[in-house]
């Protein structure tokens, strides 16, 4: 490949703009959504006590009928409804893989029958409360 003295060529004219396209393209070909991070300790940490609330909250709400919890999704901007044993299953594929399922749109879900997670914690707080006396 013969040398080339950087000045003999034209400027680009995207020099130093944030919106050259050849960025955009890079972009297309490397999206974002593929990332995949080891997790660290600290989340390591935190999806094992996801996974042990999970459990409790099962154990006292499912026989209460409901079927699982609701998560305000900040990628799509929409309400994911999960049912327990789907939620444990992408913390655990989160846990092992370091990612989570792609997102899946709910399948016709009644509301009424998902309740978010920080209910789901008051709730069993006021149970342990009543019991611990
Ligand atoms: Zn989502």
């Amino acid at each position: 490949m013969p040398a080339v003295a950087h000045d003999s060529l034209p400027p680009d004219p995207f020099a130093g703009d944030p919106e050259d396209p050849a960025l955009a393209l890079e972009a297309l070909d490397d999206p974002a959504d593929v990332i995949e991070e080891p997790l660290d300790d600290e989340e390591r940490v935190g999806l094992l006590a996801d996974l042990k609330d999970l459990a409790v909250y099962q154990a006292l709400l499912a026989p209460r009928g409901l079927r699982g919890i609701v998560v305000d999704c900040p990628d799509c901007a929409e309400q994911h409804y999960h049912d327990w044993h789907l939620l444990r299953a992408s913390l655990q594929q989160l846990l092992e893989v370091g990612r989570m399922r792609a997102h899946e749109p709910a399948y016709d879900p009644d509301p009424a029958g998902y309740v978010s997670w920080e209910y789901c914690r008051g709730y069993t707080d006021a149970v342990l409360a009543d019991n611990g006396g």
